[in-house]
């Protein structure tokens, strides 16, 4: 599946918010939000005020951008949600959140969710014990995701390990033994990210 390949930063500037793609380097002062702010191009520094259609689009935009696809995988995921009982907006951001290299980066096994896209299809985890190479692929409650026994070795590896970072509600990680656990659905409270999933419904009705 394609993806996108350009600076992150960029991205970020155009809209004009973090979106934390590049790992630790998010939360240093090399941020290149920190040092400039404006947006790309040569006509980043205007300002322009946004339409409705705009400001749907851009919202659209940041959220492909946080999870790291393109419109294609991200409209058929619009309209699977748009098939499932519930909220749309939420249901998008469900399926969105349950995605394998999202839950890879939400158990602390990667740095950004462009490392455990790029973790998954290098096959560094299994999933309930057999290998699993598709990014895009979404868990259900119980999945079970492990390191490769192979990639315990690697300093990487070890580094994310002994970070232990703290995981969502929905997710239980053992961080020595590299092996997490989805034990329930994400639902909006769980989801931490500055979106209005209203506006993208808003766009594709349009
Ligand atoms: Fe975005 Fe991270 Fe680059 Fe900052 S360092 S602009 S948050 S990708």
């Amino acid at each position: 599946m394609a993806r996108y390949t350009g600076p992150s930063c960029r991205i970020c500037r155009r809209e004009g918010q973090k979106l934390y793609l590049k790992g630790d380097r998010c939360y240093s002062d090399k941020c290149a939000l920190n040092r400039r702010q404006t947006a790309p191009g040569q006509h980043g520094a205007k300002k322009s005020k946004l339409s409705g259609y705009g400001t749907q689009l851009r919202e659209k935009q940041k959220v492909k951008r946080y999870y790291g696809i393109l419109e294609t995988q991200f409209r058929s995921t619009y309209d699977r949600a748009e098939k499932m009982k519930g909220i749309t907006g939420e249901n998008l951001l469900q399926l969105l959140e349950l995605r394998f290299d999202n839950v890879v980066y939400r158990l602390g096994f990667a740095n950004s969710r462009k490392e455990a896209r790029q973790f998954v299809t290098h096959g560094h985890f299994i999933l309930n014990g057999r290998k699993a190479d598709i990014p895009s692929m979404t868990l259900s409650v119980g999945d079970v995701i492990q390191l490769k026994d192979g990639s315990k070795s690697s300093d990487k590896f070890k580094v994310l390990a002994e970070a232990a970072r703290t995981v969502p509600s929905w997710l239980e990680v053992n961080h020595e033994k590299m092996e997490g656990k989805l034990t329930a659905l994400p639902v909006r409270d769980n989801i931490d990210l500055p979106i209005e999933e209203h506006l993208i419904v808003e766009l594709y009705s349009r």
